[in-house]
Order: C-alpha cells, then structure tokens, then sequence
C-alpha cells in the first residue's frame, strides 16, 4: 500500500511495537504509569516547558489548551483556516464556551498583527473578552517564520494575551528551518504536538505548557473522557517517536521535493514546487483530467490518493522514494 492522503496512515514500526510490548506500566489515572510520567516529564523538558500532558489525540490538546487559557465568555484569535477553528468540530464553542474570532490567513500563513490588533475586543460588556491567540505551524505544509513568531511573541505581551501554538507538525517546521524545536517553542505559553503524524507513533499528542495550565487541562481531559489507564503503552511508541524518527522528517521532505517535480513532468499537473518546504505537495490538476478516475485506477493497485482539482499529497515514514516513482509510472499509465 502506498498512501498519499496524509502522514497519519503510518504504522508502527517493529521497534515501537517492541517498546509497547515492554513498557512497564500502571493507573495513569492514579499517576501510576512510570512510562507516562517518564514521556511527559521527558517532554516538558526536551521542549523547554514545565509540564507536559499525554492527550489521546491533536483534537484533544487543542481543545484543552483553549479550555485551560479561557473561561466561559473568552474568546481566542485564530486564522481561518486554522485547524483549531475549521477542522475541530466547533469544540471550543460547543464544549467550552469560548467564542472564536477568526481572522483570514495572509498568504505564507502568517496572521497579520495588525489585523489581530483590531479583532481585540474593548474592555466591555458587550464583548467576549480577548485572552488568547492561536496560531499553527506548519500551517498547510508552510513554515511560519521565525522572525514572525518572535514579532507576534511581543504583540501578546503588549496585549497581555497568552500564545498558543497548534504545532500538529511543529518538528516538520524545525526540519524545514534546520533549528531545534525549542528555537520555535520558547515563542510560546503552551504547545500542542502531534506524535501520530509524521513522526509515526499509533496514537497521541502532547500538551505542553506551565505547571498551573497543565494542571487545568489534566482536569479537562478527565472531564472530556480522556483519562487513560496503562497509557504507558502509547507513551513508549511516542517516546520513539520523538527520539528516533525526527531525522527522519528530512527524508520526507526530501521526498515532498521529488514527487513535486515527478508530478510536474506529466502534462496537467502543476506544483509550485518553491511552496514546497516541508512534507505536503498541493497540485493543480488540469479540468481536461478525471482525477477521480484515476483515483480508482489507482487504488486497484494499492496506490491511495485523495483526488481533488487542487490535491494534496503527502510524504511520511512508510513513503519511499521508490514509491514515488512507482505512484508515477502507475499515474501515468493511467492517464492514457
Ligand atoms: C491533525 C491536526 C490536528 C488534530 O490532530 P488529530 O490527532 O487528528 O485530532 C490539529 N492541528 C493540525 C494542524 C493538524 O494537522
């Protein structure tokens, strides 16, 4: 099976589901689970925060960070087209009383400061009140520049706001700017980091944050549904994770390279390859091309794409670049 549809369709690799096999566990509930309380007190530190908390998934600590910076009648700033906003059911609102105020993307992703200067809500009974800002990175494959995040770091403070980052692929950032993630982190109150995406562990994202907001949010993810028991299992795949399969982003990357120009050698297909920085190709297919079709074509050979006019491919561990160019000649042949 070769899967473009995202980094999520990962599998666990032998050596995870070794370490799963292995890891000594308890009631994380209790704060039993030593591989639980190891990742996350590992974590905290690694990313240069207090305290660090196991969520089942990106969703979850999304949801939690907003609900552990705001208090019903709160609202959070946030792009348009940020995850947190669009793809998140609602959560903030539905489960936490907190009102988004989207604000549209520019561009490279970034939200314009001035534009958020003006979404903050005066000190009155008519408005929800302004606490937090809410960006993510990478955003769309993009990579939010450092310069931006430190300008946006003295914007809050200005403001007496708090920052949260939704950084589901922050180490595909780190990757594609070649500096450690806490070069990205330190800009930040709290941090979410998704472990089932490109870095290949099953299930699980992290929450990272002071002490005070990690406490809250332990409380929420509780009231949530989301206390785990022997979780230490999950916490042993994620400490590979993140130890064993960050160098490996590179390669895709690299790979998110390939495909573009490959793709772009077949008529129909067009990649801006220059907004290729890190693992995610968006092609526009020619209206003269079934892409659907193809699609099936294609997965009667156990190549799966989600065909789309403007369709995003996207590299990961169990991608090769022989796969790709198998994907290529399998594309090719048919289109004929
Ligand atoms: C995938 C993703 C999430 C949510 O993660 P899930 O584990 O699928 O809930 C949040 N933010 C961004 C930017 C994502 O890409």
């Amino acid at each position: 099976m070769i899967d473009f549809r995202s980094d999520t369709v990962t599998r666990p690799c032998s050596k995870m589901r070794d370490a799963m096999a292995q890891a000594e566990v308890g009631d994380d509930v209790y704060g039993d689970d030593p591989t639980v309380n190891e990742l996350e007190q590992w974590s905290a530190k690694r990313h240069g925060f207090e305290a660090a908390l196991f969520c089942s998934s990106g969703t979850q600590a999304n949801l939690l960070a907003l609900m552990a910076h705001c208090e019903r009648g709160d609202e959070y700033l946030c792009g348009q087209q940020a995850h947190n906003y669009k793809f998140e059911g609602g959560g903030a609102a539905v489960l936490g009383s907190i009102q988004p105020q989207p604000i549209e993307n520019e561009k490279d992703g970034t939200i314009s400061l001035t534009k958020l200067e003006q979404a903050i809500k005066p000190d009155d009974s008519h408005f929800a009140r302004t606490t937090l800002v809410s960006i993510e990175n990478t955003i769309n494959g993009k990579v939010l520049p450092l310069s931006y995040l430190a300008e946006l770091r003295t914007f809050v403070n200005k403001h007496q706001l708090s920052l949260h980052l939704d950084g589901a692929r922050v180490y595909n950032a780190a990757t594609a700017l070649d500096v450690d993630i806490t070069e990205i982190a330190q800009h930040f109150d709290t941090m979410s980091v998704c472990l089932s995406k490109g870095l290949g562990a099953p299930i699980g994202s992290l929450l990272l944050g002071p002490t005070d907001l990690i406490v809250k949010a332990r409380r929420w993810r509780k009231v949530l549904g989301g206390g785990m028991r022997q979780a230490g299992i999950l916490c042993a795949a994620a400490k590979i994770a993140l130890t064993q399969n960050v160098d490996k982003l590179k390669i895709d990357h690299e790979n998110a390279q390939y495909l573009a120009h490959q793709l772009n050698s077949i008529a129909g297909f067009d990649v801006n390859v220059e907004q290729v920085s890190t693992n995610m190709v968006f092609v526009k297919v020619d209206k003269s091309i079934d892409i659907y079709a193809a699609a099936t074509a294609l997965k009667a050979q156990d190549i799966i794409i989600s065909p789309s006019e403007h369709m995003r491919l996207v590299t990961h561990l169990d991608i090769s670049k022989t796969d790709i160019d198998s994907f290529i000649t399998a594309l090719k042949a048919v289109l004929i």
